[in-house]
């Protein structure tokens, strides 16, 4: 059976785990929601690359284990709330044992898989939930900036503060992750879609000629100050659009990724 992606789904079984267990402030703890279910959380011994975390079963009894081999807490926390997406959104516990009791997920990688999506759309709606965000969003201001004050309030990554801070803003905003000049992902805000006919950076393209994110791979000296650019671009450089707009392009390549992080609005 094909299973279609269902944003709204986990979105509302993460707001219903906060009303659960009465969290209604930031940061919000993935672990302490594991271990007040009766869930034991353990760091994976030896981390590997690709893999986020697990999700164990013993009986009827469940594990999860986190990996630690970026030390970065934003991302392990959200390697311990996708993992609790499993647990809760229905369906996902028959799917992810079908082989074994044993499930291995490479958390934020935008995977084609839906049950990967909806637990990544679980935790990014239940480590950021838009009830305690949406007076804070607007404060907060644009940019990189608030993607990083944004990490700082909720303890998350850089990568899926930006997302969310994507699908939640009401400004004009394009995230674009990329890996070795490489296109991986491309989400943009409300306001964007309303551009006439638009067409937005596909994975597995190139990073457009022109712009700032460009620039930053072309330098291969790899300083602190080559590692976050910023600079004027033409938006038609990176969406194909009938007008020209102008605005602003951040650059960050993110620590021990190999991942870049592009940021533009206006
Ligand atoms: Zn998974």
């Amino acid at each position: 059976m094909i299973k279609a992606f269902d944003y709204s789904m986990a979105q509302q079984r993460a707001i219903k785990i906060l009303e659960r267990y009465k969290i209604s402030t930031l940061p919000v703890n993935p672990a302490d929601i594991a271990k007040a279910e009766g869930l034991m959380v353990k760091e994976i011994g030896k981390s590997e690359p690709g893999v986020s975390g697990m999700l164990l079963r013993s009986g009827d009894r469940f594990g999860i284990m986190y990996s630690t081999y970026l030390h970065n807490q934003g991302f392990e926390n959200f390697s311990i709330a996708h993992e609790l997406g499993h647990f809760y959104l229905d369906g996902h516990i028959d799917h992810v044992f079908k082989a074994g009791d044993i499930h291995i997920s490479n958390a934020g990688s935008f995977s084609k898989d839906q049950y990967e999506q909806e637990a990544d759309a679980f935790a990014a709606s239940l480590l950021m939930p838009e009830s305690m965000l949406k007076d804070i969003l607007w404060k907060i201001g644009d940019g990189f900036s608030a993607i990083e004050s944004l990490s700082r309030l909720c303890n998350t990554s850089l990568t899926a503060s930006a997302l969310r801070f994507t699908d939640l803003t009401e400004n004009f905003m394009i995230v674009i992750i990329s890996t070795n000049n490489i296109i991986d992902y491309c989400r943009i805000s409300k306001k964007v879609w309303n551009l006439k006919d638009i067409f937005i950076p596909k994975h597995g393209q190139k990073i457009p000629p022109n712009t700032i994110t460009e620039k930053l791979y072309n330098n291969s000296n790899n300083t602190e100050s080559m590692n976050h650019l910023s600079g004027d671009v033409d938006i038609s450089d990176w969406l194909e659009t009938e007008k020209s707009y102008y605005a602003t392009e951040e650059v960050i390549r993110l620590g021990k990724y190999e991942r870049v992080l592009t940021v533009i609005s206006k």
